[in-house]
């Protein structure tokens, strides 16, 4: 059973470990369909729970071993949040982690619980899923508990954000024909305009899924991400990108490009030729463009100042 994996090592964050909160299977209140598990039945508290004890003695061992972890990543097989101790289990975290950034990745369907906002407030970073801004679509592609609710999702979210001043992370994962049609995008982006989170990744499915569901292109991903309102701070977080070929922009296409969306250099390095990422770079240095940082990304924005 294995508690801890890693250190991996990636630009982003550094050398990262995870602890899984529920290594000996899925345990979850959501059944994606584009799961990397296999299929299980949702569940609204954990089965199997291991103690605090079980998962510190593992942390030590190999913090003990890794002096130099940058970063540490608290997940499951499943939903971390149902994990019963974990407010417990972040004050213990807290004792020992020095100066390593913690970090949760959580499908947000208990966000409305106090107790749940309370055990969230204590991790430097929180990021939330939300594929889904109705309820029609949550039940279709997050086959969630029937004791979820959307709209539970929606103001939890926002009730925690009001009180959650370190980086706020949504991540919506797109699926070809389920949650990619006008209405739902509407409506995702009427909400985070409201909700004003630190950042947006938008992805697709990487890797097999639970049940048969397609993923998007990144060309489709682009033009989602152009149909959301230009001031929200969205990266494309896909490994598809292989594909496109890279197009020649001018110095007006590229103020235009980033007056809709800014662009984060792995976009960059996809999208632009080799002459217009010296453009682009021209356009750096007369103070035309700048870059701005939010939590790991670096984003190409226009200077407005100028
Ligand atoms: S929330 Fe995560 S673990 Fe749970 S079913 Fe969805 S993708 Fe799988």
């Amino acid at each position: 059973m294995n508690i801890i994996f890693g250190p991996v090592n990636s630009r982003r964050f550094g050398k990262s470990l995870g602890i899984d909160l529920s290594p000996s299977k899925k345990q979850c209140n959501f059944d994606c369909l584009y799961c990397e598990l296999a299929p299980a039945p949702v569940m609204d508290a954990y089965e199997d729970v291991i103690s605090v004890e079980e998962i510190m003695n593992a942390l030590n061992n190999i913090l003990g071993e890794h002096q130099d972890i940058d970063a540490l990543t608290i997940t499951a097989n499943g939903e971390p949040t149902l994990y019963p101790h974990l407010s417990v289990l972040m004050d213990e975290i807290n004792k020992v982690k020095g100066t390593i950034q913690t970090l949760i990745l959580s499908n947000a369907a208990n966000i409305h619980k106090e107790n749940i906002q309370e055990s969230l407030q204590k991790f430097d970073t929180v990021k939330l899923s939300l594929d889904c801004a109705s309820k029609r679509c949550l039940k279709r592609l997050d086959r969630a508990s029937s004791k979820i609710d959307v709209e539970n999702i929606k103001s939890g979210m926002l009730a925690f954000k009001e009180k959650f001043s370190k980086p706020l992370i949504i991540e919506i994962l797109f699926v070809k024909g389920v949650n990619d049609a006008e209405e739902e995008i509407k409506a995702l982006n009427e909400y985070l305009l409201r909700l004003k989170p630190t950042r947006i990744d938008i992805g697709t499915i990487d890797r097999p899924p639970a049940y048969y569901v397609e993923p998007l292109s990144y060309e489709a991903l682009r033009a989602i991400s152009l149909k959301f309102d230009a001031s929200l701070p969205i990266y494309i977080a896909t490994r598809k990108k292989v594909d496109i070929k890279a197009s020649s922009y001018s110095s007006e296409d590229i103020l235009e490009t980033l007056k809709k969306r800014p662009l984060t250099q792995e976009d960059i390095d996809v999208l632009f030729d080799a002459k217009s990422k010296n453009r682009l770079q021209v356009l750096v240095d007369n103070g035309l463009l700048k870059i701005e940082n939010s939590s790991g990304y670096n984003f190409f924005v226009q200077n407005i100042s100028e």
